[in-house]
């Protein structure tokens, strides 16, 4: 079909006869909210060789209404034009992207055309991505409340008593995808709302940039019209006294209007030091919740689902094998699998379990870089139960020999350290000393097979500490 049969009067009447006839058969199967927040606003203004064109406010709402309405859509346009219709969308946003274009789909295609959306809000200037959602967001126990906390402020945002949610816990758990999930959900729950996402660095860019510019006001304005405020990483806040003092006015303005705050951290409320009290007591208003790292069985769902949708086949044994290696973050989870898509792509090969091991491996050495020589040696001295202070020292009693030696071989594996700096650190000893330790511990790792659990365990203590 050509742009230029588009869109003449003729069409956009049958069109919109014909749509009529579709929302009737399409009403008695959805419930009346989802029918007024999701197909009233849709409008028909096409109708050509058996397809219609019907155009829908932005992006969020064509994948919302396609991902759970495609079949009840499709079987209506059927109905009404025959067997053989299909039907088209044309999104209405993204001003800055470039209009219209097409993009074909076997049983439906999309064009985007510039003009002001109607009804519902501006999805774009939200800054939600929208394939972070609740259904791609695995439930485990360590973000269960989390989840549900988030999921109950979606049916109701500000209308809880979770406001403002707070969600804090370590790096890569999920913090970015469960905050913005409660946005997209609310978004297609209330299409209206108005919803902002940021993070807050680049909160506080934008408000030193409006100071500059003498425009204070106007940002704090702007902020004040949201109906839903997402800020992420709020521990970057921490010395920030003016944008804090701004956070502050805003929320008093939001809690009191009864509009929906979600927050994320690393860290709980009262560890937040160099924050202002008063933020701090506001944050106790609501709810405050963590993400704990994933278990096992949670890591097992997370890689299945990941691998389906990155069109990887992973056998059960190498699923478990990363979920077993891999276990303190689901950020590096996904990037093990990004590592072994790579190579799948790049020699178009069957996966091997090798690959797998070795993706694994490639992953926990970029993580090196993180690891101290101290965490290690703290982390080995209480596993052992001795002194940390004696792994240091010129001590030769056997036990603490083993645990220097032990601590010495994982600094040299999981450390960028070279053998000086490691010898430097346990005592001054000198770059030979390290060197027999590591083969003194290679050597108990072939004699005794069990002793490989014991590094293993190790391992994952350093990690944790170092996460
Ligand atoms: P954080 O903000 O806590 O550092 P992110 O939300 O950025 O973590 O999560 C890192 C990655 O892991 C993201 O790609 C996210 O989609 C994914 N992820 C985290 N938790 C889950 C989960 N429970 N289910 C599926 N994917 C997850
Ligand atoms: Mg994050």
């Amino acid at each position: 079909m050509t742009h230029e049969s588009l869109f003449t009067q003729e069409n956009i009447h049958k069109a919109a006869v014909a749509w009529k006839e579709c929302l009737s058969i399409i009403k008695p199967e959805v419930p009346e909210g989802t029918f007024n927040s999701w197909f009233r606003p849709i409008k028909a203004i096409d109708v050509n060789d058996l397809t219609l064109k019907i155009q829908v406010p932005n992006s969020f709402f064509w994948e919302w209404i396609e991902g759970r309405y495609s079949k009840l859509l499709h079987k209506a346009v059927k109905n009404v034009l025959g067997h053989e219709a299909r039907l088209d969308y044309v999104i209405l946003e993204e001003k800055d992207s470039p209009a219209p274009y097409v993009e074909s789909a076997p049983k439906s295609s999309r064009i985007t055309i510039s003009e002001e959306p109607s009804k519902a809000s501006d999805y774009s200037e939200s800054n939600l991505k929208p394939n972070y959602t609740f259904e791609n967001f695995i439930k485990g126990e360590g973000n269960q409340l989390a989840t549900a906390a988030a999921m109950a402020i979606s049916e109701n945002p500000g209308g809880t008593p979770f406001n403002p949610l707070f969600v804090y816990g370590g790096v890569g758990l999920g913090k970015t995808h469960l905050i913005q999930a409660a946005g997209n959900s609310i978004y297609g729950n209330f299409p209206e709302k108005k919803i902002k996402y940021i993070s807050t660095e680049q909160f506080t860019i934008d408000f030193v940039d409006a100071i500059k510019k003498n425009m204070h006001n106007e940002f704090s304005n702007v902020y004040k019209n949201y109906d839903v405020l997402i800020l992420d990483d709020i521990q970057h806040l921490i010395g920030k006294e003016k944008t804090q003092d701004l956070f502050f006015h805003i929320f008093n303005i939001f809690h009191q209007n009864k509009k929906q705050i979600i927050i994320s951290s690393d860290k709980p409320p009262k560890d937040l030091k160099g924050l202002n009290d008063r933020l701090i007591s506001r944050f106790n208003w609501g709810l405050t919740v963590d993400i704990q790292p994933p278990d096992l069985e949670t890591r097992i769902a997370i890689l299945s689902k990941k691998a389906e949708s990155f069109g990887i086949m992973l056998s059960n044994d190498m699923v478990e094998y990363i979920a077993n290696h891999i276990t303190s973050n689901i950020r590096e989870l996904e990037g093990c699998l990004i590592k072994i898509l790579a190579n799948v792509s790049l020699k178009s090969a069957d996966i091997s379990l090798e690959q797998v091991k070795r993706a694994v491996k490639e992953v926990s050495t970029a993580k090196r870089v993180n690891i101290s020589i101290d965490v290690i040696t703290r982390t080995v001295a209480e596993f052992f139960t001795i002194d940390e202070k004696k792994i240091r020292d010129k001590t030769r009693r056997q036990e603490i020999v083993h645990a220097r030696q032990v601590a010495m071989y994982l600094s040299r594996t999981m450390t960028k350290s070279g053998l000086k700096n490691i010898g430097l650190h346990f005592g001054g000893r000198d770059h030979s000393t390290v060197i027999h330790a590591c083969e003194s511990v290679e050597k108990m790792l072939t004699d005794d097979p069990s002793f490989k659990d014991t590094l293993n365990d190790l391992k994952i203590k350093i990690e944790l500490a170092c996460s």
